[in-house]
């Protein structure tokens, strides 16, 4: 392929890329596929001889784009956002067409360097602490990770290292092995799977701590964990708080997990995935209160704020740290001596490689402003607010907990048999996509404004889609109910035990 094909074929990828985007309400949000239809469609082997560009569109068309989910449908509500622009999609593309790989400050200036400022301003925005930033006068500064899940996993093991380290300082004797054995990780119930994961992957105990009503860790529970833990010879290490849970994004005080954590010479990681980004619209700033106690702090950008998949903002107050877990040095490595402030990103991570990812998000931060994020933001939250005025004025339905962020959490007042079968209909049923989630122990629906494009006629059609299903599914309890009593007795008993 040469360089007049590639305009021709990347013209063509644009103009589906558009056609798609002016046209995504007309799709299903689920596709009407069957496992394995991909495959069987598929030749088994790659061909051996170049083919035609327009043979791999008209394939694109016919097999992929059927299989899709579709992420950016205003009727998708599962899980949380993904973050999708045009201006990052050209960031994307700018990346790839330069292609390289920065792990060095001289394997490509640019790349560090755009990482560095784009981290700086992205820092400023959130309103994060100075201490964070590369552009302050202190060792702290910005990397973006892949994906949340590896910035606690980065977190973890440089706890651990900084915890032997600590201790070693004091007995230079000491059986590290045996140390790294005692060492104790927490979290809440309410964490995401990937903080679970971390301790797998890290070798650490990862106790999973109760939240209070409200899904949150609280500081008086932490303390007591460390303590019966202490008394036992363990060692705490690493503390991950959650901003904005997964489940019902419940904000963790990290203003009274901070001094915990502080006091007991214990990393605190703050896990901002999806909520993280709010952060940007000074008004949510209180929910972050105690941000100053963290060692690091992350949130997917590539969740709520436009930018793709993958593109998670980290920040750490110490560098150092970094350097002293990750530090492999080979010869043909060498490069000029950077310093924290122009870094080696290859330390700061856990692969060698990495990607431009700077380009995107410096091409959202340009093409939105910091204006234009707050509005997709605040737009985000009023719609779910609106929302939840309509789930609210159907006296069949219970909203709870309060409606967090772009998240709406809802159930049927008759129970969560009724409430699983309203969801598992309306996802058979393919225009509507959300997943389910608990709350004080009840089933409940989590319905989340997810696409940039999103409208209020778009949340309409969906509780429309919602109201309409649960007309169904309540005419059809009530017919059912008489035919199968034992069922009934027992669905009698758990609505008699949820009303205590
Ligand atoms: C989405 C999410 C994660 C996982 O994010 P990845 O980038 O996919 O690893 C972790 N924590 C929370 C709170 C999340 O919402």
């Amino acid at each position: 392929m040469d360089s007049q094909e590639f305009r021709e074929f990347a013209k063509a990828a644009i103009d589906i890329i558009a056609d798609y985007w002016d046209n995504i309400r007309t799709r299903d949000v689920l596709p009407s596929v069957e496992p394995g239809y991909l495959i069987n469609a598929l030749p088994e082997d790659a061909p051996e001889h170049p083919e035609e560009w327009k043979d791999v569109i008209k394939d694109f068309n016919e097999h992929i784009l059927p299989g899709t989910t579709h992420w950016h449908s205003p009727r998708f509500h599962a899980f949380y956002p993904t973050g999708n622009s045009f201006a990052s999609i050209v960031g994307n593309l700018l990346s790839d067409g330069l292609g390289v790989i920065g792990f060095s400050w001289m394997s490509s200036p640019a790349c560090t360097e755009l990482e560095v400022v784009t981290m700086n301003w992205l820092g400023k925005l959130l309103g994060l602490p100075e201490e964070f930033l590369n552009c302050s006068s202190g060792p702290g500064g910005g990397v973006i990770q892949g994906s949340a899940s590896e910035a606690t996993l980065v977190g973890l093991l440089v706890a651990k290292e900084k915890t032997l380290r600590r201790l070693k300082k004091n007995d230079p004797n000491i059986d590290e092995d045996l140390i790294k054995a005692k060492l104790v990780a927490y979290t809440s119930d309410q964490c995401n799977s990937s903080v679970e994961k971390a301790g797998v992957l890290g070798s650490m105990k990862m106790k999973l701590l109760k939240s209070d009503a409200d899904g949150r860790l609280r500081g008086d529970m932490l303390k007591k964990a460390f303590e019966e833990d202490k008394a036992q010879g363990l060692i705490p290490c690493y503390v991950v708080a959650t901003l904005g849970t997964t489940g019902t994004c419940a904000f963790d005080p990290l203003y009274e997990l901070g001094p915990v954590c502080n006091e007991a010479n214990v990393w605190l990681h703050v896990d901002a995935a999806y909520a993280g980004s709010a952060f940007i619209c000074p008004e949510y700033r209180e929910l972050m209160r105690g941000v100053e106690y963290a060692d690091s702090f992350d949130v997917n950008i590539h969740k709520w704020m436009l930018v793709h998949f993958d593109c998670s903002a980290m920040w750490l107050k110490n560098g150092h740290d970094l350097i002293n877990t990750f530090d492999v040095q080979r010869i043909y490595l060498d490069d000029i001596k950077t310093t924290i402030k122009i870094p080696d990103f290859r330390h700061w991570q856990m692969p060698l490689g990495r990607r431009f990812r700077a380009l995107k998000l410096w091409s959202v931060l340009r093409i939105y402003g910091a204006e234009g994020i707050r509005r997709h933001i605040r737009n985000h939250i009023s719609l779910a607010q609106y929302f939840a005025t309509l789930v609210r004025a159907d006296e069949r339905f219970v909203v709870e907990p309060e409606p967090s962020m772009g998240l709406v959490c809802f159930r049927l007042k008759h129970g969560d048999k009724i409430t699983k079968k309203l969801l598992d209909n309306l996802t058979e049923k393919k225009e509507l996509y959300m997943v389910a989630g608990s709350c004080r122990r009840n089933y409940v629906i989590r319905f989340v404004i997810c696409s940039r494009v999103i409208t209020k006629e778009d949340v309409d059609y969906s509780w429309n889609k919602i109201k309409v299903e649960t007309d169904i599914v309540c005419s059809e309890e009530i017919h059912t109910k008489p035919q199968i009593p034992a069922i009934n007795h027992i669905q009698a008993a758990t609505l008699c035990e949820k009303s205590k």
